[in-house]
C-alpha cells in the first residue's frame, strides 16, 4: 500500500497543479493520493486556497478520479488560531472532505492579535517574531506553540495532526534543546492528548529535504514515546511539487521501524477514517 495524504497543489502554495501530482502518483504506483490544500484563515494571506476555489478544487479531484486507478482523496490542512480560525469541521461537512490535517503555523501570543510565523523558508521571520512577539523568551514562545498544540486537540476535530514539533524547524539547536526538561514535558503532553482524541500523527520528510532541519517531524524521541503509546502514524512528504511526493518516504519507513512501528496506516473510504 503507497500513499501520500499531505499533499500541496497550486489551489494553495504549491507549485504543479493536481493533474501532475496524479500523474507522478501513477508513475510511483500509488493506491491513495490525498490533497491537503492550505484552508483559508480570516485575512489576506498567499498560502491559503480561496474559500470560493473549494468547489472547483473539488470538482477537479473528482473529475480527475474517472481518469485513474490511484484512489483520490480530498483534504483541507487547516490552521488552528485560537479565536480567529474557522472550526476545522465546518470545512469537511461544508465540502464534505474526506479527511482534515490540522497544524500550527501561526503562533498567537497572549493578548495579542499579531501571529508569529514559524513556518516558511526564511528564518529571519523566525527569529523577527520571537524578539518582537515574545521579547526573545523563547520558553514562552515555544510554550505558547505547543499550548495553541494543545488547544486545536481539545477544540477541534482532525484526522491528522501535522508535523507536531515544527517549532524545531528555524530553532536549529540555537536557542532552545530538546532534551530540555521543559520542552519535553510540553511535547509529552501533546502525546498524550493525541492518543486521548485519537489523531493519527504523521511522519513528516519536507524539513529533511527542503534542509530546513537535520531531522523528521517529529524528531526521534518523540516517535519512540508515540509508539509505546500505540498512536498510529502515516508518513506524509508535504509536497508541493509533483516530484517531492515521495521523496525520503523510504527513509521515513526506516525510522518508523526504528522507533519500533511495524505498520502505517491507511485511509479506508468506507468507513470514512484510517485505520
Ligand atoms: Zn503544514
Ligand atoms: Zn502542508
Amino acid at each position: 500500500m503507497k500513499a501520500n495524504y499531505h499533499t500541496h497543489c497550486t489551489y494553495c502554495d504549491g507549485k504543479d497543479p493536481l493533474s501532475a501530482f496524479v500523474a507522478a502518483a501513477e508513475n510511483l504506483h500509488f493506491n491513495q493520493l490525498g490533497f491537503s490544500s492550505h484552508a483559508p484563515v480570516p485575512f489576506e494571506n498567499d498560502f491559503g486556497i480561496q474559500e470560493d476555489q473549494i468547489p472547483n478544487y473539488c470538482q477537479e479531484i473528482d473529475n480527475l478520479q474517472t481518469q485513474t486507478n490511484v484512489c483520490l482523496l480530498k483534504a483541507l490542512e487547516c490552521d488552528f488560531i485560537p479565536g480567529m480560525s474557522t472550526p476545522f469541521q465546518q470545512f469537511k461537512d461544508t465540502y464534505n472532505l474526506d479527511y482534515i490535517i490540522g497544524g500550527v503555523h501561526l503562533v498567537r501570543p497572549q493578548n495579542s492579535e499579531k501571529l508569529w510565523f514559524i513556518d516558511g523558508s526564511k528564518r529571519e521571520i523566525y527569529d523577527d517574531g520571537l524578539f518582537q512577539l515574545f521579547n526573545g523568551n523563547i520558553k514562552q514562545a515555544v510554550t505558547t506553540f505547543w499550548e495553541q498544540t494543545f488547544e486545536m486537540l481539545e477544540t477541534q476535530r482532525m484526522d491528522i495532526i501535522a508535523h507536531v514539533d515544527k517549532i524545531k524547524m528555524h530553532n536549529q539547536h540555537r536557542f532552545f534543546q530538546e532534551d530540555e526538561s521543559w520542552y519535553k514535558i510540553l511535547a509529552d503532553k501533546a502525546l498524550q492528548l493525541i492518543r486521548q482524541y485519537d489523531v493519527v500523527m504523521e511522519i513528516n520528510t519536507r524539513g529533511l529535504y527542503k534542509k530546513r532541519c537535520d531531522a523528521f517531524y517529529p524528531s526521534t524521541e518523540i516517535l519512540q514515546k508515540a509508539r509505546k503509546l500505540d498512536i498510529p502514524v502515516v508518513i506524509s512528504t508535504d509536497a508541493h511539487k509533483a516530484e517531492e511526493l515521495g521523496w525520503f518516504a523510504a527513509e521515513a519507513e526506516q525510522e518508523l521501524q526504528r522507533c519500533g512501528y511495524g505498520n502505517v496506516v491507511h485511509f479506508d473510504k468506507e468507513k470514512g477514517c484510517f485505520r
